[in-house]
């Protein structure tokens, strides 16, 4: 018999319902299948060798203790000097900018710092997986308002419907993860008015703002006076400069709103790896990279676009983002989940069910391929694709 103090208490979980995230379980079964991962979104090929200098260099010269708790100050600086030749709006980098572990952390540290128990939060479904529970986990009642189904563009009507008075945010996503939509400036002028009569907060994830298509400019709510006023703005370094796994973002946000940000921050991660801040910020000296990205994606998405056109998977629009959807129906009747299990297992490519960002699994029959890979990796993945 166990020895009484060797018993692990009976344990109540908080998340009874929750499993691992799609974007695991596909990476997953993708190595084990050998197949080629089009799944969870990072890219398979390498950053720019300078970035890794800045930061080996950072290390080399000490720079290997805690930084300030809100972020190295040339990192800060360098953020927000983006953001006002960008965007247009001045973010004061001492009081306004803060350096997050990414924005997964970025996110939960937002809403842990304004959503209180009962409070609701509206997410426009499909979405990021780990909004709904960073919601649940501050107490606040999730209020799920589907984007427009077939198009994913945002349903204003069925905004302003969810919209109470006990609305406390509303989190919004574009460049669209995982549709490829891009806001528009009248559409980013739609929410500013719906939100114009209210007290609700924004926080808008703006990973993919270096990664639109076809001229298109990225609608930060950060050009809209109303929005950048109510709104934590947060990016993520991974995307920008292919280093998915170093986990370094920021979270932009007037004054009052980052203090209330800062302060959940410095309790959970309280800082940020020192030398990838330095490294990120001397590279952050150019915008050259930042600025060839589009381009750079965009041929990509062409490249990929055009092997897909030849199967019998319908294309969707993708304008932003490294990802391109597709409608299965005229491949298959399965469920975009069992086709995404069959499409790894049986063709050997990895794609990701859009349903899975849905709370109720919604079935659209569209799956989402990632085409940050090298033009021989999407070689591969098309010429698998191309039995469909
Ligand atoms: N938001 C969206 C829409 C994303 O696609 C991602 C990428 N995983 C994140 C947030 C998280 O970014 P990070 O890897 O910097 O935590
Ligand atoms: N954002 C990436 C995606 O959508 C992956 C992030 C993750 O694995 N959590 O694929």
């Amino acid at each position: 018999m166990a020895n009484a103090t060797d018993r692990t208490p009976p344990l109540q979980t908080k998340f009874p319902t929750m499993g691992t995230t799609i974007f695991t379980v596909m990476s997953a079964l993708a190595a084990e299948k050998g197949a080629v991962n089009l799944g969870q979104g990072f890219p398979d090929f390498d950053c720019d060798p300078k970035l890794l200098d800045g930061v080996i260099d950072a290390m080399r010269r000490g720079l290997n203790q805690y930084p300030p708790m809100t972020g190295v100050p040339v990192l800060r600086e360098a953020v927000a000097a983006k953001i006002e030749a960008l965007y247009g709006h001045k973010y004061d980098a001492a009081s306004e900018i803060t350096i997050t572990a990414g924005a997964t952390q970025a996110i939960i540290t937002a809403v842990l710092a304004i959503v209180k128990p009962g409070d609701e939060v509206i997410v426009l479904e499909p979405c990021y997986d780990s909004y709904v529970p960073n919601i649940e986990l501050a107490g606040g009642v999730v209020v799920r308002v589907p984007l427009t189904p077939g198009t994913f563009r945002p349903d204003f009507a069925k905004i302003g419907a969810a919209l109470t008075p006990r609305t406390r945010a509303i989190i919004v996503n574009s460049p669209h993860n995982p549709s490829a939509t891009v806001w528009t400036r009248a559409e980013m002028l739609q929410l500013q008015d719906l939100l114009a009569p209210t007290d609700v907060f924004v926080i808008s994830d703006e990973v993919y703002e270096h990664m639109v298509f076809d001229g298109q400019l990225h609608q930060s709510a950060a050009r809209f006076p109303g929005l950048a006023a109510r709104s934590l703005i947060v990016s993520s370094f991974g995307k920008t400069y292919h280093v998915t796994g170093w986990k370094v973002g920021y979270v932009a946000a007037p004054a009052v709103l980052s203090a209330e940000f800062r302060k959940v921050h410095q309790f959970n991660v309280f800082t940020v790896n020192t030398p990838m801040q330095y490294g990120l910020a001397s590279y952050m000296a150019s915008p050259e990279p930042y600025l060839q990205l589009p381009a750079f994606y965009q041929r990509k998405r062409d490249l990929f676009r055009e092997g897909l056109a030849r199967t019998r998977l319908k294309l969707l629009p993708s304008e932003g983002t490294y990802f391109q959807c597709v409608d299965i129906s005229g491949v298959s009747d399965l469920k975009e989940a069992d086709f995404c299990k069959w499409l790894t297992t049986e063709i050997g490519v990895a794609a990701i069910p859009v349903s899975a960002l849905y709370v109720d699994n919604d079935d659209q029959g569209i799956v989402r391929f990632c085409f940050a890979k090298k033009d021989e990796t999407l070689r591969a993945a098309l010429d698998r694709l191309a039995k469909l």
